[in-house]
Protein backbone atom coordinates (compact mmCIF):
# COMPACT_ATOMS: atom_id res chain seq x y z
CA UNK A 1 0.00 0.00 0.00
CA UNK A 2 1.12 3.26 -0.35
CA UNK A 3 2.32 5.86 1.91
CA UNK A 4 1.03 8.90 0.34
CA UNK A 5 -1.87 10.22 -1.53
CA UNK A 6 -2.18 9.66 -5.32
CA UNK A 7 -4.98 11.81 -6.03
CA UNK A 8 -3.00 14.67 -4.17
CA UNK A 9 -0.26 14.31 -6.69
CA UNK A 10 -2.40 14.75 -9.33
CA UNK A 11 -4.14 17.49 -8.35
CA UNK A 12 -0.37 19.38 -6.88
CA UNK A 13 0.51 19.24 -10.81
CA UNK A 14 -2.22 20.16 -12.10
CA UNK A 15 -2.23 23.14 -10.36
CA UNK A 16 0.56 23.97 -11.24
CA UNK A 17 0.53 23.41 -14.43
CA UNK A 18 0.48 26.42 -15.93
CA UNK A 19 3.68 27.56 -13.95
CA UNK A 20 5.61 24.18 -15.33
CA UNK A 21 4.56 25.31 -18.95
CA UNK A 22 5.67 28.37 -18.49
CA UNK A 23 9.12 27.76 -17.38
CA UNK A 24 9.57 25.37 -20.52
CA UNK A 25 8.94 28.12 -22.50
CA UNK A 26 11.34 30.00 -20.41
CA UNK A 27 14.10 27.51 -21.23
CA UNK A 28 13.30 26.88 -24.49
CA UNK A 29 14.14 31.01 -25.11
CA UNK A 30 18.02 30.41 -24.04
CA UNK A 31 18.87 29.35 -26.45
CA UNK A 32 21.27 27.15 -25.01
CA UNK A 33 22.93 25.90 -27.97
CA UNK A 34 26.10 24.01 -26.54
CA UNK A 35 27.26 23.54 -30.44
CA UNK A 36 27.88 26.82 -30.17
CA UNK A 37 30.75 26.52 -27.18
CA UNK A 38 30.27 24.42 -24.20
CA UNK A 39 31.54 26.99 -21.80
CA UNK A 40 29.71 29.89 -23.70
CA UNK A 41 27.38 32.79 -21.91
CA UNK A 42 24.15 31.56 -23.30
CA UNK A 43 25.51 27.74 -21.58
CA UNK A 44 26.35 29.72 -18.61
CA UNK A 45 22.57 31.28 -18.32
CA UNK A 46 20.65 28.29 -19.11
CA UNK A 47 22.75 26.33 -15.89
CA UNK A 48 21.80 29.50 -13.92
CA UNK A 49 18.39 29.34 -14.92
CA UNK A 50 18.03 25.59 -14.28
CA UNK A 51 19.73 25.50 -11.02
CA UNK A 52 17.52 28.62 -9.28
CA UNK A 53 14.19 26.45 -10.16
CA UNK A 54 15.68 23.65 -7.93
CA UNK A 55 17.10 26.29 -5.36
CA UNK A 56 13.37 26.64 -5.32
CA UNK A 57 11.73 23.69 -4.30
CA UNK A 58 14.56 22.95 -1.60
CA UNK A 59 17.45 21.80 -3.64
CA UNK A 60 21.23 22.87 -2.94
CA UNK A 61 21.67 23.40 -6.60
CA UNK A 62 24.95 24.88 -7.76
CA UNK A 63 26.35 25.60 -11.31
CA UNK A 64 30.06 24.40 -11.89
CA UNK A 65 32.02 24.25 -14.81
CA UNK A 66 33.43 21.03 -16.03
CA UNK A 67 37.45 20.70 -17.67
CA UNK A 68 37.62 18.61 -20.86
CA UNK A 69 39.63 15.81 -20.99
CA UNK A 70 42.60 18.04 -22.48
CA UNK A 71 42.30 20.34 -19.69
CA UNK A 72 40.07 23.12 -21.07
CA UNK A 73 36.83 24.62 -19.56
CA UNK A 74 34.55 22.73 -19.79
CA UNK A 75 30.66 22.45 -20.00
CA UNK A 76 28.61 23.90 -17.57
CA UNK A 77 26.80 21.80 -15.26
CA UNK A 78 24.01 21.63 -12.78
CA UNK A 79 24.30 19.65 -9.21
CA UNK A 80 23.16 19.32 -6.02
CA UNK A 81 21.67 17.60 -3.06
CA UNK A 82 18.81 17.66 -1.35
CA UNK A 83 18.38 15.12 1.99
CA UNK A 84 15.79 14.42 3.75
CA UNK A 85 16.57 11.71 5.83
CA UNK A 86 19.80 9.74 6.14
CA UNK A 87 18.40 6.38 5.76
CA UNK A 88 15.92 6.66 3.06
CA UNK A 89 17.08 5.84 -0.25
CA UNK A 90 18.92 8.45 -2.81
CA UNK A 91 17.66 9.17 -6.11
CA UNK A 92 20.20 11.06 -8.76
CA UNK A 93 17.40 12.98 -10.77
CA UNK A 94 19.54 13.63 -14.34
CA UNK A 95 18.65 15.77 -17.55
CA UNK A 96 20.31 17.54 -19.73
CA UNK A 97 19.95 21.84 -20.50
CA UNK A 98 21.77 21.98 -23.95
CA UNK A 99 19.56 21.75 -26.87
CA UNK A 100 20.53 21.06 -30.72
CA UNK A 101 21.56 23.42 -33.21
CA UNK A 102 18.88 25.18 -35.50
CA UNK A 103 20.55 25.48 -38.69
CA UNK A 104 17.98 26.95 -40.81
CA UNK A 105 13.70 28.22 -40.34
CA UNK A 106 13.56 25.42 -43.18
CA UNK A 107 11.34 23.02 -42.06
CA UNK A 108 9.66 25.16 -38.67
CA UNK A 109 6.26 26.35 -38.55
CA UNK A 110 7.07 28.22 -35.87
CA UNK A 111 9.46 30.37 -34.43
CA UNK A 112 11.98 27.55 -33.11
CA UNK A 113 12.78 29.68 -29.62
CA UNK A 114 9.37 30.92 -28.91
CA UNK A 115 7.42 27.97 -27.49
CA UNK A 116 4.78 27.43 -29.39
CA UNK A 117 1.23 25.49 -28.54
CA UNK A 118 -0.51 24.22 -31.48
CA UNK A 119 -3.24 21.71 -30.42
CA UNK A 120 -2.19 19.86 -27.57
CA UNK A 121 1.40 20.08 -28.52
CA UNK A 122 3.74 22.50 -27.38
CA UNK A 123 6.73 23.34 -30.22
CA UNK A 124 10.24 24.73 -29.46
CA UNK A 125 13.80 23.52 -29.85
CA UNK A 126 14.31 21.79 -26.63
CA UNK A 127 10.42 21.40 -25.77
CA UNK A 128 10.80 17.66 -25.44
CA UNK A 129 15.20 17.30 -25.83
CA UNK A 130 15.54 17.89 -23.10
CA UNK A 131 13.77 20.27 -21.45
CA UNK A 132 10.86 18.11 -21.04
CA UNK A 133 12.61 16.46 -18.87
CA UNK A 134 13.69 18.95 -16.61
CA UNK A 135 10.37 19.58 -16.43
CA UNK A 136 9.69 16.23 -15.11
CA UNK A 137 12.55 16.53 -11.95
CA UNK A 138 11.21 20.28 -11.25
CA UNK A 139 7.36 19.28 -11.01
CA UNK A 140 7.94 16.08 -9.58
CA UNK A 141 9.53 17.59 -6.82
CA UNK A 142 7.05 20.80 -6.61
CA UNK A 143 4.40 17.85 -6.55
CA UNK A 144 5.74 15.86 -3.78
CA UNK A 145 6.94 19.18 -1.72
CA UNK A 146 7.11 18.10 1.86
CA UNK A 147 6.02 14.63 1.35
CA UNK A 148 9.42 13.68 -0.38
CA UNK A 149 10.66 10.66 1.37
CA UNK A 150 13.87 10.09 -0.58
CA UNK A 151 17.26 12.10 -0.66
CA UNK A 152 17.80 13.50 -4.29
CA UNK A 153 20.87 13.86 -5.88
CA UNK A 154 20.86 16.35 -9.35
CA UNK A 155 22.78 16.39 -12.38
CA UNK A 156 21.74 18.49 -15.50
CA UNK A 157 23.94 17.83 -17.73
CA UNK A 158 25.70 21.16 -20.00
CA UNK A 159 27.16 18.79 -23.46
CA UNK A 160 25.00 16.07 -24.23
CA UNK A 161 24.23 17.13 -27.26
CA UNK A 162 27.86 17.47 -28.02
CA UNK A 163 28.62 13.46 -26.80
CA UNK A 164 29.77 14.87 -22.84
CA UNK A 165 33.23 15.52 -23.34
CA UNK A 166 34.02 16.30 -19.93
CA UNK A 167 31.26 14.08 -18.78
CA UNK A 168 33.40 11.17 -16.99
CA UNK A 169 36.00 13.35 -15.69
CA UNK A 170 33.19 15.00 -14.04
CA UNK A 171 31.50 12.41 -12.75
CA UNK A 172 35.06 10.82 -11.46
CA UNK A 173 35.76 14.32 -9.64
CA UNK A 174 32.13 14.58 -8.09
CA UNK A 175 31.61 10.74 -7.55
CA UNK A 176 30.20 11.09 -4.05
CA UNK A 177 27.45 13.73 -4.94
CA UNK A 178 26.34 11.40 -7.84
CA UNK A 179 26.37 7.71 -5.90
CA UNK A 180 22.96 6.94 -5.71
CA UNK A 181 20.70 3.71 -5.12
CA UNK A 182 18.46 4.88 -8.42
CA UNK A 183 19.36 7.02 -11.54
CA UNK A 184 16.21 8.57 -12.92
CA UNK A 185 17.81 9.67 -16.53
CA UNK A 186 14.91 11.84 -18.39
CA UNK A 187 15.92 12.31 -21.68
CA UNK A 188 14.38 9.51 -23.32
CA UNK A 189 10.31 8.65 -24.50
CA UNK A 190 7.04 7.09 -24.47
CA UNK A 191 5.70 4.64 -26.81
CA UNK A 192 2.85 7.20 -27.57
CA UNK A 193 2.05 10.42 -26.10
CA UNK A 194 -0.60 8.41 -24.09
CA UNK A 195 1.24 5.17 -23.80
CA UNK A 196 4.37 5.24 -21.27
CA UNK A 197 7.53 3.38 -21.36
CA UNK A 198 10.66 2.86 -19.99
CA UNK A 199 13.46 2.15 -22.60
CA UNK A 200 15.09 -1.13 -22.23
CA UNK A 201 17.83 -0.79 -24.04
CA UNK A 202 20.90 0.88 -25.71
CA UNK A 203 22.74 -0.22 -28.64
CA UNK A 204 26.69 0.42 -28.74
CA UNK A 205 28.50 1.80 -31.20
CA UNK A 206 32.00 0.47 -32.68
CA UNK A 207 33.09 3.12 -35.45
CA UNK A 208 36.75 1.71 -37.67
CA UNK A 209 38.33 2.96 -40.52
CA UNK A 210 38.69 0.42 -43.84
CA UNK A 211 41.31 1.26 -46.15
CA UNK A 212 41.71 -1.02 -48.98
CA UNK A 213 44.90 -0.82 -51.54
CA UNK A 214 45.53 -2.40 -55.01
CA UNK A 215 47.63 0.00 -56.31
CA UNK A 216 51.20 1.80 -55.89
CA UNK A 217 49.86 4.74 -58.18
CA UNK A 218 46.64 4.99 -60.65
CA UNK A 219 47.19 3.34 -64.06
CA UNK A 220 45.07 3.85 -67.24
CA UNK A 221 41.73 1.86 -66.91
CA UNK A 222 42.00 0.66 -70.98
CA UNK A 223 45.55 -0.62 -70.68
CA UNK A 224 45.12 -2.23 -67.51
CA UNK A 225 41.61 -2.79 -66.78
CA UNK A 226 40.44 -6.53 -66.37
CA UNK A 227 43.42 -8.40 -64.51
CA UNK A 228 43.35 -5.12 -61.94
CA UNK A 229 40.23 -4.66 -60.20
CA UNK A 230 39.49 -0.89 -58.92
CA UNK A 231 40.04 0.18 -55.30
CA UNK A 232 36.00 1.11 -55.16
CA UNK A 233 35.35 -2.12 -56.31
CA UNK A 234 37.28 -3.80 -54.27
CA UNK A 235 36.35 -1.90 -51.01
CA UNK A 236 32.34 -2.39 -52.08
CA UNK A 237 32.94 -6.15 -52.07
CA UNK A 238 34.73 -5.63 -48.98
CA UNK A 239 31.37 -4.08 -47.65
CA UNK A 240 29.58 -6.51 -49.22
CA UNK A 241 31.40 -9.78 -47.47
CA UNK A 242 30.17 -8.27 -44.31
CA UNK A 243 26.67 -9.41 -45.12
CA UNK A 244 24.34 -13.17 -45.96
CA UNK A 245 21.80 -13.16 -48.22
CA UNK A 246 19.55 -12.03 -45.92
CA UNK A 247 21.24 -8.78 -45.59
CA UNK A 248 22.20 -9.98 -41.79
CA UNK A 249 26.13 -9.35 -40.44
CA UNK A 250 27.74 -12.84 -40.73
CA UNK A 251 30.95 -11.45 -38.78
CA UNK A 252 31.97 -13.93 -36.08
CA UNK A 253 32.41 -12.19 -33.24
CA UNK A 254 30.00 -9.96 -33.48
CA UNK A 255 26.80 -10.81 -31.50
CA UNK A 256 23.22 -10.38 -31.99
CA UNK A 257 20.27 -10.48 -28.79
CA UNK A 258 16.90 -10.37 -28.47
CA UNK A 259 14.89 -7.41 -27.16
CA UNK A 260 15.22 -7.54 -23.11
CA UNK A 261 13.31 -6.03 -20.45
CA UNK A 262 9.35 -7.48 -21.03
CA UNK A 263 6.49 -5.54 -21.82
CA UNK A 264 7.54 -5.13 -25.81
CA UNK A 265 5.53 -5.24 -28.51
CA UNK A 266 6.65 -5.40 -31.88
CA UNK A 267 7.33 -2.56 -34.04
CA UNK A 268 5.06 -2.39 -37.00
CA UNK A 269 6.37 -2.37 -40.93
CA UNK A 270 4.18 -0.25 -42.01
CA UNK A 271 5.08 2.28 -39.62
CA UNK A 272 9.14 1.81 -40.08
CA UNK A 273 8.18 2.30 -43.42
CA UNK A 274 6.35 5.61 -43.18
CA UNK A 275 8.43 7.07 -40.27
CA UNK A 276 11.64 6.35 -42.38
CA UNK A 277 10.35 7.23 -46.10
CA UNK A 278 11.18 3.91 -47.79
CA UNK A 279 10.62 3.28 -51.56
CA UNK A 280 7.90 0.96 -51.90
CA UNK A 281 9.91 -1.45 -54.20
CA UNK A 282 12.55 -1.87 -51.11
CA UNK A 283 12.03 -5.01 -49.22
CA UNK A 284 12.99 -4.81 -45.48
CA UNK A 285 16.92 -6.39 -44.38
CA UNK A 286 17.53 -9.04 -42.04
CA UNK A 287 15.12 -11.79 -40.03
CA UNK A 288 12.75 -12.41 -36.77
CA UNK A 289 11.10 -9.13 -35.04
CA UNK A 290 11.64 -5.94 -36.27
CA UNK A 291 12.04 -4.54 -32.81
CA UNK A 292 15.21 -7.28 -32.55
CA UNK A 293 16.41 -5.38 -36.16
CA UNK A 294 16.35 -2.09 -34.92
CA UNK A 295 16.88 -2.43 -30.89
CA UNK A 296 19.15 -5.31 -30.01
CA UNK A 297 20.78 -6.73 -33.21
CA UNK A 298 23.62 -5.60 -34.65
CA UNK A 299 23.55 -3.13 -37.87
CA UNK A 300 26.62 -1.68 -39.63
CA UNK A 301 26.24 1.43 -41.59
CA UNK A 302 29.31 3.08 -44.42
CA UNK A 303 29.08 6.39 -42.72
CA UNK A 304 31.91 7.67 -45.38
CA UNK A 305 33.41 6.85 -48.87
CA UNK A 306 36.37 8.38 -50.38
CA UNK A 307 36.06 7.75 -54.03
CA UNK A 308 36.76 10.30 -56.85
CA UNK A 309 33.71 12.29 -57.44
CA UNK A 310 31.68 11.54 -60.74
CA UNK A 311 32.23 15.06 -62.08
CA UNK A 312 35.84 15.07 -63.16
CA UNK A 313 36.10 11.55 -63.29
CA UNK A 314 38.43 9.72 -65.83
CA UNK A 315 39.62 6.55 -67.11
CA UNK A 316 41.83 5.01 -64.10
CA UNK A 317 41.90 2.37 -61.85
CA UNK A 318 41.69 3.72 -58.53
CA UNK A 319 45.07 2.63 -56.74
CA UNK A 320 42.98 2.92 -53.04
CA UNK A 321 39.23 3.61 -51.35
CA UNK A 322 38.75 4.17 -47.84
CA UNK A 323 35.48 3.86 -46.35
CA UNK A 324 34.00 4.44 -42.89
CA UNK A 325 32.10 1.98 -41.10
CA UNK A 326 29.78 2.34 -38.12
CA UNK A 327 28.35 -0.66 -36.14
CA UNK A 328 25.97 -0.58 -33.98
CA UNK A 329 26.01 -3.97 -31.56
CA UNK A 330 23.95 -5.44 -29.10
CA UNK A 331 23.34 -3.87 -25.97
CA UNK A 332 25.59 -6.18 -24.22
CA UNK A 333 28.37 -6.85 -25.79
CA UNK A 334 31.90 -4.42 -25.73
CA UNK A 335 31.82 -2.94 -28.49
CA UNK A 336 35.79 -3.25 -28.39
CA UNK A 337 35.31 -7.25 -29.23
CA UNK A 338 33.23 -5.35 -32.10
CA UNK A 339 35.90 -3.40 -33.80
CA UNK A 340 38.41 -6.54 -32.87
CA UNK A 341 35.86 -8.63 -34.97
CA UNK A 342 35.91 -6.66 -37.92
CA UNK A 343 39.59 -5.75 -37.88
CA UNK A 344 40.22 -9.56 -38.08
CA UNK A 345 37.54 -10.27 -40.33
CA UNK A 346 38.22 -7.77 -43.38
CA UNK A 347 42.10 -8.28 -43.23
CA UNK A 348 41.27 -11.61 -43.13
CA UNK A 349 38.68 -11.79 -45.84
CA UNK A 350 40.55 -8.97 -48.78
CA UNK A 351 38.65 -9.22 -52.35
CA UNK A 352 41.80 -10.73 -54.57
CA UNK A 353 44.08 -10.25 -51.70
CA UNK A 354 44.09 -6.98 -52.04
CA UNK A 355 45.79 -4.51 -48.97
CA UNK A 356 43.03 -4.37 -46.27
CA UNK A 357 43.81 -2.68 -43.31
CA UNK A 358 41.44 -1.91 -40.18
CA UNK A 359 42.20 1.56 -37.77
CA UNK A 360 39.46 1.09 -35.02
CA UNK A 361 38.27 4.51 -34.30
CA UNK A 362 35.35 4.34 -31.32
CA UNK A 363 33.63 2.41 -29.12
CA UNK A 364 30.69 3.32 -27.25
CA UNK A 365 29.03 0.89 -24.83
CA UNK A 366 25.16 -0.38 -25.02
CA UNK A 367 23.40 -0.64 -21.82
CA UNK A 368 20.43 -3.10 -20.59
CA UNK A 369 17.93 -2.51 -18.01
CA UNK A 370 17.68 -4.56 -14.85
CA UNK A 371 14.01 -5.78 -15.80
CA UNK A 372 13.86 -7.45 -11.93
CA UNK A 373 15.15 -4.24 -10.06
CA UNK A 374 12.76 -2.90 -7.79
CA UNK A 375 12.75 0.58 -9.07
CA UNK A 376 11.74 -0.68 -12.55
CA UNK A 377 8.08 -2.33 -11.18
CA UNK A 378 7.74 0.67 -8.85
CA UNK A 379 8.72 2.49 -12.17
CA UNK A 380 6.21 0.52 -14.24
CA UNK A 381 3.04 0.62 -11.64
CA UNK A 382 3.72 4.30 -11.15
CA UNK A 383 3.30 4.51 -15.58
CA UNK A 384 0.47 2.58 -15.20
CA UNK A 385 -1.30 5.03 -12.48
CA UNK A 386 -0.67 8.42 -14.02
CA UNK A 387 -1.25 7.21 -17.42
CA UNK A 388 -4.19 4.73 -16.22
CA UNK A 389 -2.93 2.31 -19.33
CA UNK A 390 -0.21 -0.19 -19.43
CA UNK A 391 3.12 0.79 -20.26
CA UNK A 392 4.68 -0.62 -23.74
CA UNK A 393 8.94 -0.55 -23.08
CA UNK A 394 10.64 -0.04 -25.85
CA UNK A 395 14.35 -0.21 -26.75
CA UNK A 396 16.28 2.34 -28.71
CA UNK A 397 18.51 1.72 -31.40
CA UNK A 398 21.05 4.34 -31.25
CA UNK A 399 23.27 4.85 -28.17
CA UNK A 400 23.26 7.45 -25.09
CA UNK A 401 26.77 7.26 -24.39
CA UNK A 402 26.33 8.27 -20.82
CA UNK A 403 24.15 6.00 -19.41
CA UNK A 404 26.24 3.03 -19.49
CA UNK A 405 29.04 5.53 -18.26
CA UNK A 406 26.81 6.16 -15.13
CA UNK A 407 26.09 2.07 -14.83
CA UNK A 408 29.61 1.39 -15.08
CA UNK A 409 30.80 4.27 -12.60
CA UNK A 410 27.99 3.15 -10.25
CA UNK A 411 27.04 -0.32 -11.25
CA UNK A 412 24.74 -1.16 -8.07
CA UNK A 413 22.48 1.66 -8.77
CA UNK A 414 19.54 0.73 -10.37
CA UNK A 415 18.96 2.85 -13.71
CA UNK A 416 15.87 3.69 -14.96
CA UNK A 417 15.42 5.29 -18.73
CA UNK A 418 12.09 7.71 -19.45
CA UNK A 419 11.44 10.56 -20.64
CA UNK A 420 8.69 12.81 -22.81
CA UNK A 421 9.42 12.02 -26.00
CA UNK A 422 7.04 10.52 -28.75
CA UNK A 423 7.20 9.38 -32.63
CA UNK A 424 6.34 12.57 -33.04
CA UNK A 425 8.41 14.86 -31.16
CA UNK A 426 11.27 15.21 -34.28
CA UNK A 427 14.09 15.75 -31.44
CA UNK A 428 16.75 17.13 -33.40
CA UNK A 429 14.96 18.02 -36.41
CA UNK A 430 12.93 20.88 -37.22
CA UNK A 431 9.66 21.60 -35.25
CA UNK A 432 10.63 20.12 -32.39
CA UNK A 433 7.78 19.29 -29.80
CA UNK A 434 6.57 17.77 -26.87
CA UNK A 435 3.22 16.64 -26.24
CA UNK A 436 1.77 18.42 -23.10
CA UNK A 437 -0.75 16.20 -21.97
CA UNK A 438 2.03 13.23 -22.67
CA UNK A 439 4.41 15.10 -20.64
CA UNK A 440 2.10 16.06 -17.47
CA UNK A 441 1.51 12.74 -16.94
CA UNK A 442 4.83 11.52 -17.14
CA UNK A 443 5.59 14.44 -14.18
CA UNK A 444 2.75 12.49 -11.99
CA UNK A 445 4.51 9.60 -13.19
CA UNK A 446 7.46 10.40 -11.68
CA UNK A 447 6.66 11.94 -8.74
CA UNK A 448 4.57 8.46 -7.79
CA UNK A 449 7.70 6.81 -8.49
CA UNK A 450 9.85 8.35 -6.06
CA UNK A 451 7.14 8.11 -3.55
CA UNK A 452 7.18 4.47 -4.21
CA UNK A 453 10.72 4.41 -3.46
CA UNK A 454 10.56 5.92 -0.59
CA UNK A 455 7.97 3.56 0.44
CA UNK A 456 10.09 0.81 -0.45
CA UNK A 457 12.68 1.10 2.22
CA UNK A 458 9.83 1.92 4.57
CA UNK A 459 8.45 -1.41 4.15
ZN1 LIG B 1 18.61 14.46 -25.09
Amino acid sequence: MAQFDEARIRENVAEHWNELVELLNQKIALKSISAQGIAGEQMKRSADFVAEQFQKLGVDAKVEQAVTEDGKPGAWEVIGSLVVDENAPTVLLYAHHDVQPVPGPEGWTSEPFVGTVQGDRLYGRGSCDDGGGIIMHVGALQALGKELNVNIKLFIEGEEEMGSPSFIPFIEAHRDEFEADVIIVADSGNWAPEIPSLTTSLRGNATCDVHVRVLKHPVHSGQYGGPILDAVTLASMSIASLYNENGELKVPGIASQEPVGGLQQDVTEESVRKDAGIVDSYKLAGTGSLASRLWTKPSATVIGFDAHPVEGSFNVIAPEATYRLSVRTAPEQDPNEVNAALKAYLESNAPFGAEVEVTPLEAGRGWAMDPTATATKDALEAMREAFDVDPVNMGQGGSIPFIPELQRLFPKAQVLVTGPEDPQSNAHSPNESVSLPGLQKNVVAEALLLAKLGADDAR
